[in-house]
C-alpha cells in the first residue's frame, strides 16, 4: 500500500503536470510541497526565479480549503489572479485598490469555498472585518510571501508584517508557509522567530545563479560607460537600468533614447496608468530596456532579462542580490553590471547620516553599506563574497570580473598616510573639515580657487601627492572608507578619521588596495570615479 507521503505525492506530481504543464519538480520543490500538504509548516529561502509560487499553489489545489497568500505587491494581485485564472485555477484577491461590489464578490467566493487562493495584502489582517471572514470560511494554507519583510534588520522591512505573528495563534492548525528570495543567516533567523516558525521546516536554496556574470566597475563617465555595455555586449536586449532618483531615471531614458536605444523610465513619479504601460510594454515587447528606481521590479517575471546594470550603489548586498537576479531568469548567459564611484559613497552616508530613525536604525544601515562597499573593492571572486553573505560557500566562479581579469593588490599605506594626514592637518591647524574634492586638490597641489581663499596651499602636505592621478586618488579614498579607516559625516560629505586611522598614520598598519584593472581607468579623460 502506498503511504501517505506517496499518495500526496503523486497528487502534487499530477496537479504540476495537468494544472500547470510542467513535468517534473524542480530542486526542493517536491519535499517543500509535501510538507505543507501534510499539514507542516516552511521556511523557504530560494533565489528569485527558483518557483516558489507552485511551492504554496500546488498545496492550495490539493488541500481543502482556500490558501491564503499574504503579499505586499498589491500591484501585481491582479497579473496574479489572471495568470492562475488563465490556467483554470480559481483565485481572487482582496485589497484597497477594489471597488465594494468587487470586494463583495470575491467575499462570498470565498466563503462558498469557490476559489483556491485568495490573495491579501499584510494590513488587511490589522483589519477586523477580515479576520472574521477568514474564521468563517476554511482555510487551507497560510501563504507568506516576501517574507523578509518582517525582519527589522533586513532591508526591506514593513511593520505590517510584524501582525502576521498572530496568524499561528489564531489558527493554529493551518499550515504556514513563509518564502523569500533573500536572506543573511541574520535575517534567516529573524524570520522564523518572528513568524513563529522554529518548528518549521526550513529549506534552503542554493543561492548561486551561475549563469550570471558579476561586473563592478568604477564610474567614469557613467553614461558613456553604459551606453558601451549595452551597444557591445546587449545590443538589442531586454534589461533594467536602475538608478537612485527619479531625476536620474528620466534623464538616462532620455539619454539612451536619444541614442539609439528602446527605451522605457519607470519610477513611483510617474502616474500610475503611465507605469503600468510602461511595464506591460517590457514585459510584453522584446528588446526593451526598463531605466527604473528600485519601485521597479519584485514579482516580475520575464525570463529574457539579459542585464541589470546599476548607474549607482545599491544600499545593501541584498537589494544587489535581489535586483541583479532579476537577470537571466531562464539560464541564459546574463550580466549584471554595476558601476560605482566615491560620490555614491558620500551620498549614500549623507542619506544614511540625515536618515530618520534612532542610532540603532543608522547603525544597521551604515552596516548594509559596508558590506556592499566591500563586495565591490573585494579582490576576490565577486561570487564567493556574495554567497558568503549569505551564508554559503562557493568556489572561485571564473564568470566575475575579478575571476576573469584579477584585480592587482598595491600597497597603499603611503598615500593612504598622505590623504589621512591631510584630513588630520586640515582639523588640527585650521579646524576645517571638507570633502574628497578638495583633500585631493590639496595633494595634488592644484591652486584653485577655494585652495587660495582657504590658503591650503600653505600646509605642509600641499603638493605632496603628485605619485598619483586624480583618479587614483579618488580610489584609495574611496578604499579607505570601504575599509573603514576614513569616514564621511554631514551633508557635505566632510571626511573625518575613524578610531583605526590613527594605526594607519601611527605606521602600525599596512593598507593594501585593489588596483583597477587597466581596461576601466585607461579610456576616461576626466574621471569621476
Ligand atoms: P520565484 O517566485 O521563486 O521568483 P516563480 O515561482 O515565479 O519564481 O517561478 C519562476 C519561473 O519558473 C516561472 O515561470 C515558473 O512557471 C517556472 N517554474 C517553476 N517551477 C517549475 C517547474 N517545476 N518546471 C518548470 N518551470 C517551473
Ligand atoms: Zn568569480
Amino acid at each position: 500500500m502506498a503511504s501517505p507521503t506517496e499518495l500526496r505525492t503523486s497528487e502534487s506530481l499530477q496537479v504540476l503536470r495537468r494544472v500547470f504543464g510542467y513535468d517534473a519538480f524542480r530542486g526542493s520543490q517536491q519535499e517543500i510541497i509535501d510538507q505543507v500538504v501534510g499539514g507542516g509548516d516552511a521556511l523557504v529561502l530560494m533565489p528569485t526565479g527558483g518557483g516558489k509560487s507552485l511551492c504554496y499553489q500546488i498545496p492550495a489545489l490539493v488541500r481543502d480549503g482556500v490558501a491564503v497568500v499574504v503579499s505586499p505587491l498589491i500591484a501585481l494581485m491582479q497579473d496574479q489572479v489572471d495568470a492562475l485564472t488563465n490556467l483554470g485555477v480559481r483565485a481572487g484577491f482582496l485589497n484597497s485598490t477594489q471597488d465594494l461590489a468587487a470586494r463583495r464578490r470575491v467575499e462570498s467566493a470565498f466563503l462558498a469555498g469557490e476559489i483556491d487562493l485568495l490573495y491579501l495584502a499584510p494590513e488587511a489582517l490589522g483589519s477586523g472585518a477580515t479576520i472574521s471572514l477568514l474564521d468563517r470560511g476554511t482555510i487551507a494554507l497560510f501563504a507568506i510571501d516576501e517574507a523578509h519583510c518582517v525582519a527589522q534588520w533586513g532591508h526591506d522591512f514593513r511593520p505590517d508584517y510584524l501582525a502576521l505573528s498572530m496568524l499561528h495563534e489564531r489558527w493554529p492548525d493551518v499550515p504556514r508557509i513563509a518564502l523569500t528570495a533573500t536572506a543573511t543567516p541574520a535575517t534567516h533567523a529573524e524570520i522564523a522567530t518572528r513568524l513563529n516558525l522554529r518548528d518549521a521546516r526550513h529549506f534552503v536554496a542554493n543561492f548561486d545563479r551561475p549563469n550570471i556574470q558579476y561586473r563592478i566597475v568604477a564610474k567614469q563617465e557613467p553614461r558613456r560607460q553604459l551606453l558601451d555595455l549595452l551597444r557591445n555586449e546587449h545590443p538589442g536586449d531586454a534589461g533594467i537600468v536602475y538608478c537612485l532618483s527619479r531625476a536620474s531615471v528620466d534623464k538616462i531614458a532620455e539619454f539612451l533614447v536619444a541614442n539609439g536605444i528602446n527605451a522605457l523610465p519607470y519610477h513611483a513619479g510617474l502616474d500610475a496608468s503611465t507605469r503600468a504601460a510602461n511595464q506591460k510594454r517590457f514585459l510584453r515587447e522584446d528588446g526593451l530596456v526598463m531605466v527604473a528606481t528600485i519601485a521597479f521590479g519584485m514579482g516580475i517575471d520575464k525570463p529574457d532579462v539579459r542585464f541589470v546594470a546599476h548607474l549607482d550603489l545599491p544600499k545593501s548586498v541584498e537589494g544587489y542580490y535581489q535586483e541583479t537576479g532579476r537577470a537571466g531568469r531562464d539560464g541564459l548567459p546574463s550580466t549584471a553590471w554595476l558601476a560605482y564611484g566615491l560620490q555614491d559613497v558620500v551620498q549614500q552616508r549623507k542619506m544614511i547620516d540625515s536618515s530618520e530613525g534612532d542610532l540603532t536604525h543608522r547603525r544597521m544601515l551604515a552596516g548594509h553599506l559596508d558590506a556592499m562597499l566591500a563586495l565591490c573593492e573585494t579582490v576576490e571572486c565577486r561570487r564567493v563574497g556574495l554567497l558568503a553573505y549569505f551564508g554559503q560557500h562557493s568556489d572561485p566562479c571564473g564568470n566575475c570580473d575579478t575571476c576573469l581579469t584579477p584585480p592587482q593588490s598595491w600597497d597603499a599605506t603611503i598615500p593612504a598616510q598622505k590623504l589621512l594626514s591631510t584630513v588630520l592637518r586640515l582639523h588640527r591647524e585650521r579646524n576645517q573639515k571638507f570633502g574628497a574634492g578638495q583633500s585631493i586638490d590639496i595633494l595634488l597641489g592644484k591652486k584653485t580657487e577655494k585652495v587660495a581663499q582657504y590658503g591650503h596651499d600653505s600646509l605642509t602636505v600641499f603638493g605632496i601627492g603628485g605619485e598619483l592621478r586624480e583618479a587614483e586618488w579618488r580610489a584609495v579614498v574611496r578604499q579607505l572608507l570601504a575599509q573603514g579607516l576614513l569616514a564621511v559625516q554631514g551633508e557635505y560629505g566632510t571626511l573625518v578619521l575613524t578610531e583605526t586611522s590613527a594605526e594607519v598614520l601611527g605606521r602600525q598598519r599596512t593598507v593594501m588596495m585593489r588596483r583597477e584593472p587597466e581596461r576601466s581607468t585607461s579610456r576616461a579623460a576626466r574621471p569621476r570615479g
